[in-house]
């Protein structure tokens, strides 16, 4: 024998009332859970499109967007056993610029009931640029690589690889970068964002001609700290 209650504010027959009301009429007037800042901007570069969350730029996609708003779903104490989906779905917009439609569906008991709530989100990016791009943009350099051959031919294949070598570090040092290459007489010098990649590429550049990089440095200034600011040449020569 199931004792029928009625729910106070629609009428209806329920089983069960949550808070005294029937589910429906609790979620109407009741959130299980929120999200924080939720209408916060995310700050997007728009040189690498890379976007900042949690302190840190990060590759742009639907997967870190979700796990961003995951990450500030808070849900009401009353609730129980909670399961939590989250769901973010690029929206094109014009001008190049790129926002996210975020669901975020959670699943739990109160007062013995399942409760389901799903609530909507626009998540808007905001154009900033961020800090390694920044530094790349002006210029910035740690280090350059020269490449030196007297072939032509040679010249040009050694700046393809190098090219690729440098675009190879960039997934993990956003610094690796080519800020400028110049054309000289036996070859090119080319500007790099960092120093690290240049020493990892201009030795894997070196074992490919069977050479080894020569490395001289120059004083430019001082660091924060006070010491004494290098910045570090790599000469790769093929013969
Ligand atoms: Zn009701
Ligand atoms: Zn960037």
């Amino acid at each position: 024998m199931s004792f029928e209650k009625f729910c106070p504010n629609c009428g209806k027959e329920t089983e069960w009332l949550v808070k005294g009301k029937c589910a429906d009429c609790f979620l109407k007037s009741n959130s299980i859970f929120s999200v924080k800042n939720v209408s916060d901007k995310i700050l997007h570069c728009g040189r690498c499109s890379k976007v900042l969350l949690q302190g840190k730029w990060i590759a742009r996609s639907e997967k870190a967007v979700a796990n961003e708003i995951e990450s500030r779903i808070k849900l009401i104490p009353d609730l129980q056993g909670a399961k939590i989906f989250v769901e973010a779905e690029k929206i094109g917009r014009q001008n190049g610029k790129e926002d996210f439609s975020v669901k975020v569906k959670v699943i739990g008991i109160i007062d013995s009931q399942v409760i389901e709530q799903e609530k909507g989100y626009i998540i808007e990016l905001q154009g900033n640029i961020c800090d390694p791009c920044m530094r790349l943009a002006s210029d910035y350099r740690e280090a350059i690589i020269q490449l030196r051959t007297n072939s032509k031919k040679d010249a040009e294949t050694m700046l393809h690889e190098t090219e690729e070598l440098i675009k190879e570090e960039n997934s993990k040092d956003p610094l690796s970068a080519i800020v400028k290459t110049i054309k000289v007489r036996n070859g090119f010098d080319l500007w790099i964002g960092s120093k690290k990649s240049a020493v990892k590429v201009s030795r894997k550049l070196a074992k490919l001609y069977d050479t080894r990089p020569t490395v001289s440095n120059k004083l430019i200034g001082q660091n924060k700290d006070g010491s004494d600011k290098y910045r570090f040449t790599f000469c790769v020569k093929k013969l």
